[in-house]
């Protein structure tokens, strides 16, 4: 048998998504996380490509947290023959249940919606990434255990699961195989997080693979009260201008969070009566297991909160269609960055009016048409339709899942002594470096992988890197410029219309020309140099 574990980064390594490590120690090997890679188009192209390994030979699979993000390849790797258990909580048990079919069903509308196209009609079928059986047959796999206790994932490896305070069920993952201890962050919870305690986690350690999502945030602290108040003065703001609230939210626990504050700002008459439109059944049915283990959440008794008079969870299509015409409600609508779902089109309805405000809450990745909106877009494109952007946008930052850059900063300093490397995972290239600044001194070793790299971890010192990572996935994992195309052909009319005359106008027409003629020169130029 090896003597040292070998582990091979597969997803979120300068990017905040598609968590997925391999761990390989003799003839055994074990996954941390299975995710889906989400944001840009070309991010999403890599939930295509064949997985790295074979999955009929990953003896077992420890889950982190129900997130697709860590959650959302599962379904594929059951369908491509992995036979061996997934090991999770029981709280992330129960929202894969709903996660993971959920996935399945935006998977198998995608591939319907691509196939419906008539301009596809000559190409081969677009099959979905998975489907609902896909999901079912994962979820078959699911082992659960509770925090802080051992288990033995597969011959060699000793694992126990620690509060991560993220979200419902989150955990990290310690891990000893071999000789060898390490400890996967998943994802971590902030300080005075409503229903959770703050992350905990083993020290001394060979190795630490931290997620750093928030590295280069500092949140100014903010406790439950102060969050609650800031969103009572927002929502108070935007109802005094007479339009909706629009809302985007991740179904599963920024939805909980919100409703939870809301409740209560409505009982201690600190916003007025207001109708709240929970409009995403996945979010409805997330709350549900919510109020199944209100007992064990911190401010949420028997999860009573959840029935308040003034909330409706809004299941029709056409129940959903008829939100078109409120007018000073507060509508809850996923996806959360949107990408998809029912919140594009309050979006649609909402975007033009100057009445209305939207309301970020949660994090925007890079391309997403949240992340448009909140970067000030003047129009953006919704199902094909060219939405002028009148609407208030707003942010509120506090209601963070994730620890800020001091908070991750903090956590691995208490997961001290580690004797080998620290790998920073999980966020966009600033967040990554800042980090790393900020930790460099403290640990010997501060590694931060590419998707692909292989290393050895050894016990006692740090990791050695045995294979580099894949350049051709680099491009896939920044901005790509299709959405910089978008946006920049979005707001062009508009840019153009601002130039004081016709004179002008024709001017930076005929200049914009003759800029993207030089790029063709400078390519011929090249070419007759070979
Ligand atoms: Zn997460």
């Amino acid at each position: 048998m090896a003597a040292e574990p070998i582990l091979t980064v597969h997803g979120a390594a300068q990017t905040v998504t598609g968590s997925c490590f391999e761990i390989e120690h003799g003839d055994r090997r074990l996954l941390v996380d299975c995710g889906l890679f989400q944001g840009s188009r070309s991010l999403e192209t890599l939930n295509y490509r064949p997985f790295a390994f074979d999955p009929g030979r990953i003896h077992a699979v420890i889950l982190t947290h129900a997130h697709i993000d860590h959650s959302g390849l599962l379904p594929r790797l059951a369908a491509e023959g992995f036979r061996g258990p997934i090991w999770c909580t029981p709280p992330t048990r129960d929202l894969l249940a709903v996660m993971l079919p959920d996935s399945a069903r935006i998977q198998e509308q995608e591939a319907e919606r691509r196939n419906r196209r008539t301009d596809r009609a000559d190409e081969p079928a677009v099959t979905p990434l998975y489907t609902s059986d896909d999901a079912d047959a994962a979820i078959g796999l699911v082992r659960t255990v509770g925090l802080e206790q051992s288990f033995a994932p597969a011959e060699g490896f000793e694992a126990r699961f620690w509060n991560a305070g993220h979200i419902l069920g989150s955990a990290s993952a310690e891990l000893k195989v071999g000789d060898v201890r390490m400890l996967f962050s998943g994802d971590l919870g902030p300080e005075h997080k409503s229903f959770h305690l703050d992350p905990q986690g083993p020290h001394g350690l060979d190795h630490l693979i931290c997620e750093s999502t928030y590295g280069d945030r500092d949140r100014e602290e903010t406790t439950a009260d102060e969050r609650r108040a800031h969103l009572g003065d927002e929502v108070e703001r935007a109802l005094a201008a007479g339009g909706n609230l629009v809302v985007p939210v991740f179904a599963l626990e920024r939805t909980q969070e919100l409703l939870l504050d809301l409740a209560r700002l409505i009982d201690q008459g600190r916003i007025r009566a207001v109708q709240v439109f929970i409009d995403s059944p996945l979010a409805s049915r997330v709350t549900e297991i919510f109020r199944g283990y209100g007992h064990r959440l911190e401010d949420l008794g028997d999860g009573e909160v959840f029935d308040h008079p003034a909330f409706h969870f809004v299941e029709s299509v056409e129940t959903s269609m008829r939100l078109n015409s409120v007018s000073g409600a507060i509508i809850l609508a996923a996806s959360g960055m949107c990408e998809a779902g029912r919140i594009r089109h309050h979006l649609r309805h909402n975007l033009a009016r100057q009445d209305s405000t939207i309301l970020f809450v949660g994090f925007q990745a890079q391309g997403t048409l949240g992340r448009a909106i909140l970067d000030g877009a003047r129009r953006v494109r919704i199902s094909g339709r060219d939405i002028a952007v009148r609407a208030a946008i707003r942010r509120i930052d506090s209601y963070s899942a994730h620890a800020d850059r001091g908070e991750l900063a903090d956590w691995a300093k208490a997961r001290r002594p580690l004797w080998g490397s620290l790998f920073l995972v999980h966020g966009e290239r600033a967040a990554l470096e800042s980090l790393r600044a900020d930790l460099a001194d403290l640990f010997p070793s501060v590694r931060i992988p590419e998707i692909g790299e292989t290393y050895a971890l050894p016990a006692g010192a740090p990791a050695r890197r045995l294979a580099t990572g894949r350049a051709e996935l680099r491009e896939a994992i920044g901005r790509d410029w299709q959405n910089d195309y978008a946006d920049f052909a979005a707001n062009l009319k508009n840019e153009l219309r601002r130039i004081e005359d016709d004179e002008r106008r024709r001017e930076a027409l005929a200049t914009m020309r003759e800029v993207l003629q030089g790029f063709r020169d400078h390519k011929a130029k090249r070419q007759a140099r070979r």
